[in-house]
């Protein structure tokens, strides 16, 4: 897992270069190129990923790139893609942020641990609802927004009355903080922070070991979740959808044309065919319950 900003050229040719020496390789994974830079996540074996490293460090703007990299067992994802899009995380601002000019200052995870500890902070998760519910960090405060995207509009109408407040922003690598603080920054808040290197760090860090994290990790791979916490007793965050019992079991609803992810216990799985709703379990087009 990587990101970095920084300024691509003709990211159309770049990419289709880089998909085809990734295949020859036998990585899969997904990554993200963009005029304003990388971001990715790729599972292979040691000496794939170790000659993949090398190869990335060969390339003047990449020569500094920090691979943050997890043991796993087997690969994580089912293809390889190489997207390009035109933003690394889409935000879609009327003005361009780079975060290497306006970004709130990096924390490493001691300082994170120590300052999230203050009565005077405020610790906003940079991430949508759904990764908040599986799991973040104590006293967190959940934005209520399914995208990226919908940052701007939630922090102009109910988050600007933090601008005088110390803010610390952390997200699941880091990628997406670098922009949030910088929005935050450029709308006038006077002093943000960012977790270097996000959870992932945070949680791998030998000192600190997932300190204060609750739940677990959503990671946008096959795994779903990580756990994060190696330090403290583990708690679920998650609540079951029909039950409310907590649960850290995030499913997909079993009729095909919803395949909304939910959280669901093991009783309710059986008892709901791991639909989400009433109608869901009549419909046509059930994986299990085969309706049609
Ligand atoms: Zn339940
Ligand atoms: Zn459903």
């Amino acid at each position: 897992m990587y990101y970095k900003y920084v300024k691509i050229n003709n990211p159309e040719f770049f990419a289709e270069e880089h998909l085809g020496y990734c295949r020859d390789l036998g990585l899969k994974g997904r990554i993200l190129i963009s005029p304003e830079g990388i971001n990715g996540t790729c599972s292979g074996s040691f000496s794939q990923t170790e000659k993949y490293i090398e190869h990335m460090r060969l390339d003047e703007r990449f020569k500094d790139l920090w691979f943050k990299t997890d043991e796993v067992r087997g690969h994580v994802f089912k293809k390889m893609h190489v997207r390009v899009k035109q933003e690394l995380v889409t935000f879609r601002l009327p003005v361009d942020l780079d975060p290497n000019v306006l970004s709130g200052k990096h924390l490493e995870p001691k300082e994170w641990l120590e300052l999230m500890q203050q009565d005077d902070v405020i610790i906003l998760d940079g991430r949508t609802d759904y990764e908040y519910d599986l799991g973040h960090f104590k006293n967190a405060i959940r934005p209520p927004v399914k995208s990226f995207r919908e940052f701007p509009e939630w922090v102009e109408n109910e988050f600007k009355h933090y601008k005088d407040k110390k803010v610390l922003t952390y997200c699941t690598g880091g990628v997406r903080c670098e922009k949030l603080s910088g929005y935050l920054l450029q709308q006038g808040f006077k002093d943000v922070y960012q977790l270097n290197g996000g959870i992932v760090n945070y949680s791998h860090d030998p000192d600190v070991k997932g300190k204060l994290f609750e739940g677990k990790c959503y990671v946008f791979d096959e795994r779903i979740s990580v756990p994060v916490n190696f330090a403290d007793e583990y708690t679920v965050t998650g609540k079951c959808h029909h039950c409310g019992v907590p649960t850290d079991r995030y499913v997909n609803c079993a009729n095909l044309d919803c395949h909304r992810q939910h959280f669901e216990c093991e009783t309710c799985e059986e008892k709901w065919a791991r639909s989400c709703s009433e109608e869901c379990m009549q419909a046509p087009r059930h994986e299990i319950l085969q309706n049609a």
